[in-house]
């Protein structure tokens, strides 16, 4: 039997063993809350203060809000404060750890990733929404997080550098973390993103505190969890669980925090930038992965077909909430009626519907107040501009929040003023003299996330590249997916700050260099 890791999640034969792993779990209700000095808090009584100070959510699933998943216990000012004391008191014992001892806690976590992993779907699938496809690829992403960072840490400390002046004098260049990094992640990846970010910042001897996404709180519990069996030890992590505002608020305003670590929205960004500003010491490291309002070029020499294929995957696979998901279509105008006959024409073929079952090709988004946005956005868009396809929801969307794939033409990009995080295609057309304006409209959106290319013109689509201002540009193929140690991933501008997550680059910002002088 095959393992989890080498099934092509695209045969229903191969996924089933995976899928009966996953029913085991139905019904189940999983318990969740701060994790401070390895203690999971995950009822009232544990907590020294007055039941009317404590606040706890119950976590209902995406696709169906009559079944609940499980609950989750608020972090209390005093949990944050021990947070803080303890990952600051521990960050000198753990950072002159040696780095192999923290690395092989990555690799320990690698391998209870894949062990757990149809709990891990199963969780990210009710609590998040996410297709079983998508749920199977977010733990494989986690694993291979770990496993990279692990690696390109020991390379890092392990290869210390040292220059030899001509005077003979060794010059040793060696590396230090930097001190107490604050993890805020997203929804969207509850296990990737914040696994990734946390690891990077814990292997480079950095201490750490988590902040998750309120809406995926129980995946991120479970996780830490599985790092505590892995070896972490339980001050040098610690999980906040919560209101997003007034924990972020609190962290990022303390004096104590020397790094932030961040993907989400750039308003949020931009909150948090100004909070670790307004603090008695310098500036914090800030790393950003934020918004994109991504857009793909089509020119008349593009194959229609596969134009399609990566047109329907990037605007709404994972129902669009991609930050590096398609948001608008450009086509240069001879090749457009063919290319959207094929978008509605695959539109129509779109199932969308239950994210457990194997045809499902999109499931629902996140909560309430994201369908609403989405649901006003589209309301707005169909009044005043033309509406190109919009799939049909089944009876079995009722009880969710979902919302239709839905595509429409406009005229220019000014008519959207900000990122719609889900699955709403934006079409433009345009003429091939109109090229370097198009590209000049991209550019001067703000955002820089991703790009998408399609051409068989290799002046065209290399200049089209060269000119883009964006993080990750994807010629002749879809622009979602970003593979770690593969295509490092990040943007630019109103984007994101970068160094690219998965990428070489990505550890050098949690640590410090030293240079030591030896005469001897
Ligand atoms: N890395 C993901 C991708 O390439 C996107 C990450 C995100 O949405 O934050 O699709």
């Amino acid at each position: 039997r095959k393992n989890s890791f080498s099934i092509n999640i695209d045969i229903e034969s191969e996924v089933a063993p995976l899928h009966e792993a996953i029913e085991s779990f139905k019904g189940y209700q999983w318990k969740a809350g701060p994790i401070v000095n390895g203690v999971l808090y995950t009822e009232a009584q544990q907590l020294d203060e007055p039941e009317s100070d404590i606040t706890s959510q119950t976590i209902t699933a995406p696709y169906d809000r009559s079944i609940e998943v499980g609950s989750v216990l608020f972090s209390t000012p005093q949990l944050i404060e021990n947070a803080l004391l303890n990952a600051q008191q521990h960050f000198l014992e753990w950072d002159t750890t040696d780095v192999s001892v923290r690395a092989q806690c990555l690799y320990n976590l690698a391998d209870l990733l894949e062990k757990n992993m149809p709990e891990l779907v199963a969780l990210c699938h009710h609590e998040a929404g996410k297709t079983i496809h998508d749920c199977i690829d977010e733990v494989r992403e986690a694993v291979d997080f770990c496993r990279y960072y692990a690696q390109q840490a020991t390379d890092m400390l392990d290869n210390n550098e040292a220059n030899v002046s001509f005077d003979n004098i060794i010059q040793q260049v060696t590396h230090q973390g930097k001190g107490v990094f604050v993890c805020i992640s997203p929804w969207n990846f509850p296990l990737a993103i914040f696994l990734g970010q946390i690891t990077a910042a814990l292997v480079m001897g950095n201490t750490v505190i988590a902040k998750p996404a309120e809406q995926t709180s129980l995946i991120a519990a479970r996780a830490v969890e599985f790092m505590l069996e892995a070896g972490f030890d339980d001050q040098s992590i610690h999980l906040l669980t919560g209101n997003g505002a007034e924990i972020g608020n609190a962290l990022t305003s303390d004096d104590r925090i020397a790094g932030v670590v961040f993907t989400g929205s750039t308003n949020t960004a931009q909150v948090i930038n100004r909070s670790l500003a307004k603090r008695d010491v310098l500036p914090a490291t800030f790393i950003a992965e934020t918004g994109g309002q991504n857009a793909m070029i089509v020119d008349s020499t593009a194959l229609p077909e596969q134009v399609v294929r990566d047109v329907i995957r990037s605007a709404f696979a994972s129902a669009g909430q991609r930050c590096s998901a398609l948001r608008v279509l450009f086509i240069q105008q001879d090749i457009a009626p063919r290319v959207i006959e094929l978008i509605q024409g695959a539109m129509d073929e779109l199932s969308v519907g239950l994210p457990y079952l194997h045809s499902t090709d999109v499931g629902p988004v996140i909560d309430k107040t994201a369908k609403d946005k989405l649901t006003n956005h589209i309301k707005k868009m169909t009044e005043q501009h033309k509406l190109l396809a919009q799939v049909s929801l089944s009876e079995s969307c009722q009880k969710g929040d979902f919302i239709a794939p839905t595509a429409v033409e406009i005229d220019n990009l000014s008519q959207l003023t900000e990122e719609q995080f889900g699955p709403i295609l934006h079409v433009i057309r345009y003429k091939a003299s109109q090229l370097e304006e198009v590209i000049n409209q991209i550019n001067g959106c703000g955002f820089g996330l991703t790009m998408g290319i399609h051409s068989r013109n290799e002046s065209t689509y290399t200049h089209i590249a060269k000119a883009s201002r964006v993080g990750n540009c994807y010629i002749n193929r879809d622009q979602v997916g970003a593979v770690v140690g593969v295509q490092p991933f990040g943007g630019q501008g109103l984007s994101g700050t970068g160094p690219k997550a998965g990428g070489p680059r990505y550890l050098q910002r949690f640590s410090k260099q030293v240079v030591t002088v030896d005469v001897e």
